[in-house]
This record gives C-alpha cells, structure tokens and sequence, in this order.
C-alpha cells in the first residue's frame, strides 16, 4: 500500500535541507518552473511528483482524493512536514490553526500512529531529539516510546 519504500524515504530526506521544526525545510535537487521541489518516483510510473506532496504522505501516510497540500509558509520549496496542510486553495492560516490536529499532539499521549510513524523517522535517519521535536516531546520519550513498543 506504501507507495515508497524505505530506500526512497532516506534518500528523499536526505535531500532536504532539514532544520528545527518552525524553520523551512528547503528541498536541495530540482525545483520546476512553479517553484515547487520535484522528485521522481517509481510507482505507479516513473513521473515526477512534487515534492511537498511526498513529504505530507511520508509523514501523515495519505492525502485525500482531490485534497491540495498548502504551505502555511508560502514557500513552494519548503518539505517541512510542520508547515503543510490539506486544503482547498481558499484555506487560510487561521483555518488550519484550529482544525489541525498537530498542536494538539502537545497534551494528549501518542497514538500507535503517531508511534509508528516516529519509527519511520528513526529509521529514516532521523535523531531521538529531531523526532521529539517534530512531535512536541522530549528526545528521551520519543526513544522511550519508540523501544518499548517495537
Ligand atoms: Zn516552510
């Protein structure tokens, strides 16, 4: 059901300019003439998808059929998964303040999907601390979490 495998994921993340969780995340390769990042995947064919789009599903795993992922940023190279949201085109920031779901992952205990997507993380390369952050928990929980539930 993935579309990408762990190869690609490494490879995709390598690509990226990752910095703290509030800051852009520029993609380093191709970017196409409407200023979004481009990469190319394998399934179904070899076309190239852009590459905020893969970011949202490697993290969030699905965007819905006929869903737009925004930048709440406005920058079209930025693959920081903090700064994307599925909308129409008229959604606005204050839209996604209230109805997203990641602030409240601050306060509330994680979910076997939050957990395993933090495994994906880890094995994308990503640091304890990096994935705490992205997450809203200290380094220390997210490997707690991440090895007590393997
Ligand atoms: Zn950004």
């Amino acid at each position: 059901m993935n579309r990408y495998d762990e190869n690609f994921e490494k490879r995709f993340w390598n690509n990226v300019d990752i910095k703290s969780k509030d800051e852009c995340w520029n993609w380093k390769l191709s970017i196409c003439g409407s200023g979004y990042g481009q990469v190319r995947v394998s399934k179904p064919t070899r076309s190239k998808v852009n590459t905020h789009r893969v970011a949202y599903e490697l993290f969030f795993e699905h965007i819905p059929q006929g869903a737009h992922v925004l930048h709440r940023c406005n920058n079209r190279r930025c693959v920081n998964p903090n700064h994307l949201y599925l909308g129409t085109q008229s959604n606005n920031t204050d839209d996604y303040m209230k109805e997203s779901g990641w602030h409240n992952k601050y306060n509330t205990k994680f979910n076997e999907k939050d957990v395993s997507l933090m495994k994906r993380f880890k094995l994308a390369g990503f640091t304890y601390n990096l994935i705490g952050e992205l997450f809203g928990h200290y380094g220390i929980g997210v490997a707690k979490l991440i090895n007590e539930r393997r």
